[in-house]
């Protein structure tokens, strides 16, 4: 049916305190207007239910972008076309931005704001997958004063949002660490502007050492709610990208949404395109540090191919502890690139000895400890450190759980208890040695000999990049 627009009224009283005032007054009854992208669709489809509108368009306080040392704080009613022209919302926050670039047309664009988006409470905007990976905050206002929450709660349902009746919001807060970080966006819709999207993906990443050491990725139109993909970015978050990686991150994705048929797209559809877009996010966070750092990569390698064989088995010497490994890499010289050097190292690794993969694991020191058992480069010492980094942060409890675990693991085994411990958390590496003190003797050398295979996988890739 027809609005008929006489049965409306709108205000502008032009003050924060007079809207929140009005509010408040009559809780439910006005219903704050920004751009009206999204309430004049509504009422032009006499959807419209609100009678009262209260236009907050023009208020300064929320129409500022505040920046300070730690996070930029991006006024509610600010436009897609004040964040697209905004410099450090261009600089750190290109997620933010590729959002503001696709939202609609130029006229929506200047006209539509973030928070008419966030209130909006689509599962479908186009802004919403960013403000989950940044881990923004909003600020809601109204006479009893300021509240601050992150946004990941905001969204309690399809459309349900924690915004009470008698609430503005005023600002929506990102905290300014994430630059530096490889960034991912996609929208995948009938086509990029004005249409709405069928799925859209916000991702951040940062690797270290060829090792995922941190990744947020969220997603739009696959959930009721605009989606955050923890469990995918928990498979994902310490681990070197391999094609199985890749199928386990797909596994996760697909146990984690909640996609649904509706007139832009099938369940089926977003299911597939989600793997595929979490997919590409992953070989493109990867083949970018391949990009970047592939060039020393190459002639780190192309030096040492030429080095004299004494100097070639001390450079990668602190990569692995075995001497019966580095005679067998520097025998097997020259490498074209790193692919062929790590398969080279794996099986290298795989035909030594069980007293070669000893004296490897004797190279390291005890989890919790600086000192490794056996004399050792201070390259491999320094290295370990780095690796057991969590560890040095981790509540007394869980470190003296550690030491007393490591003995026991000791004294069962004959050994020192060996574990990739790049990412991994202190509590994480406790159960893991908890898990493996279950171990019969034989399945744990191997178990370790695996470990001890990544270690050294990430320690050449380490040598290799810097
Ligand atoms: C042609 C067209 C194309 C579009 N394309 C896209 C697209 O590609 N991607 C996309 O995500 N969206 C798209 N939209 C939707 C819309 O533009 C956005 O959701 C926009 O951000 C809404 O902002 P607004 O200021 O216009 O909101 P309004 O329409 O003014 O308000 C929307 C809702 O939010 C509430 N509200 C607004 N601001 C506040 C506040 N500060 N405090 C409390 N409540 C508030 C209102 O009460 C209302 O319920 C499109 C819309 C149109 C008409």
């Amino acid at each position: 049916m027809r609005s008929n627009p006489s049965d409306y009224e709108m205000v502008a009283p032009g003050s924060l305190h007079a809207i929140v005032s009005l509010l408040a007054k009559e809780p439910g009854v006005w219903v704050p207007i920004a751009g009206g992208t999204d309430v004049m669709v509504q009422y032009a489809a006499g959807k419209l239910s609100a009678r009262k509108l209260v236009s907050i368009w023009s208020l300064p306080e929320l129409r500022r972008i505040e920046v300070t040392a730690s996070e930029i704080r991006i006024g509610a009613a600010c436009t897609y076309s004040d964040l697209r022209k905004h410099e450090i919302v261009g600089s750190e926050f290109p997620l933010l931005q590729s959002a503001a670039r696709w939202t609609g047309g130029i006229a929506n664009q200047n006209r539509g704001t973030i928070g008419g988006n966030i209130v909006n409470a689509s599962p479908a905007a186009d802004s919403l997958p960013a403000l989950l990976v940044y881990g923004s905050e909003l600020i809601l206002v109204s006479v009893r004063g300021e509240r601050r929450l992150p946004y990941a709660s905001f969204h309690t349902g399809y459309k349900k949002t924690l915004l009470a009746t008698d609430e503005l919001l005023q600002a929506v807060c990102l905290p300014r660490r994430f630059s530096g970080y490889f960034t991912h966006a996609r929208k995948v819709g009938a086509r990029n502007a004005q249409a709405i999207s069928k799925v859209c993906i916000a991702a951040l990443g940062r690797t270290a050492d060829g090792v995922v050491e941190d990744v947020r990725i969220a997603l739009g139109s696959v959930a009721p709610v605009p989606l955050r993909l923890t469990e995918t970015e928990q498979t994902v978050r310490g681990q070197a990208i391999d094609s199985e990686l890749l199928l386990l991150a797909r596994k996760a994705v697909t146990a984690e949404i909640r996609p649904i048929d509706d007139i832009r797209s099938t369940a089926r559809y977003r299911a597939a395109v989600t793997g595929n877009l979490v997919a590409e996010f992953l070989n493109r966070l990867i083949s970018e540090r391949v990009g970047t750092e592939g060039e020393r990569g190459n002639a780190v390698l192309a030096r040492w191919n030429r080095l004299p064989m004494d100097e070639a088995m001390q450079a990668i010497l602190p990569c692995c502890g075995s001497k019966a490994w580095v005679q067998g890499m520097v025998a097997r010289r020259p490498f074209a690139d790193e692919a062929t050097l790590l398969a080279a190292s794996n099986e290298t690794w795989r035909n030594l000895t069980r007293s070669d993969w000893m004296e490897a694991f004797h190279s390291h020191p005890r989890i919790g400890e600086s000192r490794p058992l056996q004399s050792s480069s201070a390259q491999s010492v320094e290295w370990s450190a780095q690796e057991q980094r969590n560890v040095g942060d981790a509540e007394a409890t869980v470190r003296i759980a550690l030491v007393d675990a490591n003995r026991e693991y000791e004294q069962r085994f004959n050994r020192v208890f060996i574990v990739c411990a790049t990412g991994k958390s202190a509590p994480e590496i406790l159960e893991i040695l908890r898990r493996r003190l279950k171990n019969d003797a034989e399945t744990d050398l191997h178990e370790a000999a695996e470990q001890q295979r990544q270690i050294t996988e990430i320690r050449l890739r380490k040598w290799l990049h810097g």
